[in-house]
């Protein structure tokens, strides 16, 4: 499959990604590229035009500041998953970043692309929810910061406006105990349902348009998942029960 038509662009700096989002009717972000070139390929997407930020230099750090991690948009998650810092700091999300996908996925991918792709079955939004943890989305408007429960909206959407780029994802330190647990069909593919525990918190992914927030004694609560030809909602809520045991009896 070849994607549709579209003008790229490659820009060598943030100010000339945003001048670009500014100024461009119909632009998308690439990224890893992990999800964005199969929506091209199966021509789901079919945006006029691509900026493609990884010519940007200096856009791939991860460092630590306010007592978190900071993760800038080009660090791939194999950089995370293999980050001093992060294991340190935040290592839910060394676990998390784990069960994305496989290594060779992961080696593109990037975790802001993760976060900004929205994905309800994605791992990592859930991580940045159940931590309170944010994001800097910058344009040629400014900087400004979103709280990640500001952040998902619907199923691949996002607060994120179209001629905003996001440069950088925080997770606050992860607190003791920690889990996350998930189901899928095979190792590596997208999770049925799955949950994230940080101490007395709760995030469930999979089982919602976003990440959800929930009450680990009634994780149920107001859960509402559709069924497709992977599960049927009955089984999704199962698994959210059982998920959500093991979780809190780890
Ligand atoms: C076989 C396979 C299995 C996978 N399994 C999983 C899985 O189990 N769990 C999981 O979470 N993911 C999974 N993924 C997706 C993978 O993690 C992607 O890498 C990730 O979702 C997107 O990151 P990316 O850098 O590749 O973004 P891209 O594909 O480049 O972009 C994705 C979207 O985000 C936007 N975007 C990206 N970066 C930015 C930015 N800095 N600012 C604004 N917008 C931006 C793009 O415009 C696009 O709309 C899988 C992918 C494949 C191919």
């Amino acid at each position: 499959m070849k994607p549709p038509p579209f003008e790229y662009h490659a820009p060598a700096t943030v100010d000339e990604a945003c001048a670009l989002l500014a100024s461009l009717e119909d632009a998308k972000v690439l990224a890893g590229g992990q999800s964005l070139v199969p929506l091209l390929n199966f021509r789901l997407a079919r945006p006029a035009h691509i900026v493609d930020i990884n010519r940007i230099t200096a856009l791939d750090r991860i460092y630590e500041r306010d007592g978190g991690v900071a993760i800038q948009a080009l660090a791939r998650q194999a950089a995370v998953e293999d980050s001093e810092p992060v294991a340190r700091v935040c290592p839910l999300l060394t676990a998390a970043v784990r069960l994305v996908a496989h290594r060779v996925i992961r080696n593109r991918g990037t975790l802001c692309g993760s976060l900004a792709h929205a994905d309800p079955a994605s791992e990592l939004p859930a991580v940045v929810l159940v931590l309170g943890g944010h994001v800097i989305a910058r344009s040629s408007r400014g900087e400004r910061l979103i709280e990640a429960g500001q952040l998902f909206q619907g199923v691949m959407e996002t607060a994120l406006a179209p001629d905003e780029l996001l440069v950088e994802a925080w997770f606050p330190s992860s607190p003791q105990p920690f889990a996350v647990i998930e189901e899928s069909r095979r190792h590596g593919d997208f999770a049925l349902a799955g949950v994230v525990r940080a101490a007395g918190r709760l995030a469930l992914f999979g089982v919602a348009p976003t990440p959800v927030l929930a009450d680990p004694r009634d994780p149920l609560q107001g859960l509402q998942p559709s069924g497709d030809l992977e599960a049927t909602a009955e089984f999704r809520l199962h698994l959210v029960r059982v998920l959500t045991e093991k979780a809190f009896a780890a």
